[in-house]
């Protein structure tokens, strides 16, 4: 390793600086907040939400190929981050936009739930997964490899970035089959 600071910080370490001001924070209390001896705010470390979809159509289900790191080459679901602010429905609706070019209908309420590492480095995520319906035929963004419609006979073999994503789709093809 050359050019790095050197210092480890892993995903679940305090911060150490102030991200407003710089200053170097306290000792971390019980509930992992880190208090600014300067400016008085207080910083935790948390997973970062993503979003992802189940688009069943005519029986199949729509995954991804990820044609980017981490996980690259490896199936996914469509979807991605939130930004900050981003209402968890919204952030699906631009992120299918973004991926697969199309217009989308997410249901209101999440149907999967979990937590995972991603990256190298091991950051936790937080996914919330929605059942999608889309207009028009999805066509692959820059960072999709590319886009494939699975059977229910195709989900167990299928190389998925995180098994989570194994357990959502199987579960959307068996609800709307
Ligand atoms: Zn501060």
């Amino acid at each position: 390793m050359t050019g790095g600071s050197g210092k480890e910080f892993s995903p679940t370490d305090p911060f150490r600086y102030c991200p407003a001001d710089g200053t170097r924070l306290g000792e971390t209390r019980a509930s992992g907040g880190t208090t600014c001896p300067e400016c008085g705010r207080s910083w935790y470390r948390n997973s970062a939400p993503t979003v992802g979809a189940a688009i069943v159509r005519d029986g199949k289900a729509l995954v991804t190929v990820r044609g980017i790191e981490p996980e690259k080459g490896k199936v996914d679901v469509p979807g991605g981050f939130l930004e900050v602010g981003e209402h968890p429905v919204e952030g699906l609706r631009r992120e299918i936009q973004e991926e697969l070019g199309v217009e989308a209908e997410v249901e209101g309420n999440p149907v999967l739930l979990a937590t995972h590492t991603y990256g190298e480095e091991g950051n936790w995520v937080l996914a919330i997964g929605f059942k999608v319906r889309i207009e028009g035929e999805p066509r692959p963004a820059d960072d999709v490899a590319e886009l494939r419609w699975i059977s229910a006979g195709e989900v167990d073999e299928l190389d998925f970035a995180w098994e989570h994503d194994r357990r959502f789709v199987r579960e959307a093809l068996r609800g709307d089959g």
